[in-house]
Order: structure tokens, then C-alpha cells, then sequence
């Protein structure tokens, strides 16, 4: 069973952090990264189809993330389980703690610990200190001091 799933789980993780990414590089603060994470994972095919809701189930870390926030109400509708209720849930939080794994190691500034969103090409740049704009600037401006 583990080995007849592991292709469509690894499709799934790459799919999560995929769509990770794309949420810190489309956003410009945590609020409209939940937004965007919140449009993806709703328009994603995952959710829309049964049974790869169904397969989300399976393989997310947080396959209790529906009960967990909403309990069993609404788990079950018109005598049929909410397969895209419950997937939405728990494949919204894998990606916001892919999300979050992403922002700790490699978004974070050096100076003042903040998060960068955005597409942010020095963080790219290993060469360079990982420096938000802000502390960039005052970098700058400390040079005549
Ligand atoms: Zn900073």
C-alpha cells in the first residue's frame, strides 16, 4: 500500500511547496499570503475531483485539520462525507507550514529577523547578506555616521 501511493504523495509534497513558494514570491505580507494560499488550494485540483481529496486524506500531516478547527459539523453533508471540505483543510495548513518552513530558513533578515515576501532576488543571492529592504537601507545610510 505505502509503495502503490508513493509517487502520488511525492506529486502531492511537490505540489505543496510548490504552491508555498508561489505564495511567499506573489505576496507582500502574511495576510495576503494566507489569501493566496487560501485561492490556490481552493482552485486546486487536488480538492476539486473525490479521490484525490480522498488522497489527501491519506498522505497530509493534517488530516484532522477540518475536525480540529470546525469539529464533525459539516464533515458529513447530505449523507455523503465532505471529501473537499476536509482535503481543503488539511491541504491549506500542509501549506502554510511549508510556507513557514520556507520563511524561517531562508527568508528571514539577518538584522532584524523579519520575514521577506515578495519576489526578492538578493535572498537568492548567497553571496550577499539576507537583508530586507529596510535594513538594506540603513545599511546604507549608516555608511556616513
Ligand atoms: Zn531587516
Amino acid at each position: 500500500m505505502r509503495e502503490a501511493i508513493r509517487p502520488i504523495a511525492l506529486d502531492y509534497r511537490e505540489d505543496v511547496r510548490g504552491m508555498a513558494q508561489d505564495a511567499i514570491d506573489e505576496s507582500t505580507d502574511e495576510e495576503s499570503m494566507s489569501e493566496y494560499i487560501h485561492e490556490s488550494v481552493d482552485g486546486s485540483w487536488w480538492i476539486t475531483y473525490t479521490w484525490p481529496s480522498q488522497f489527501v486524506l491519506l498522505i497530509s500531516d493534517n488530516q484532522d485539520a477540518y475536525t480540529d478547527a470546525f469539529g464533525a459539523t459539516g464533515a458529513v453533508a447530505d449523507g455523503a462525507v465532505n471529501w473537499a471540505a476536509l482535503a481543503y483543510c488539511a491541504m491549506r495548513q500542509d501549506v502554510e507550514e511549508s510556507a513557514r518552513a520556507i520563511l524561517d530558513t531562508e527568508r528571514k533578515c539577518e538584522e532584524c529577523g523579519d520575514y521577506v515576501f515578495g519576489a526578492w532576488p538578493r535572498f537568492a543571492d548567497k553571496r550577499l547578506r539576507d537583508l530586507c529592504p529596510d535594513c538594506e537601507n540603513d545599511e546604507c545610510d549608516g555608511e556616513d555616521v
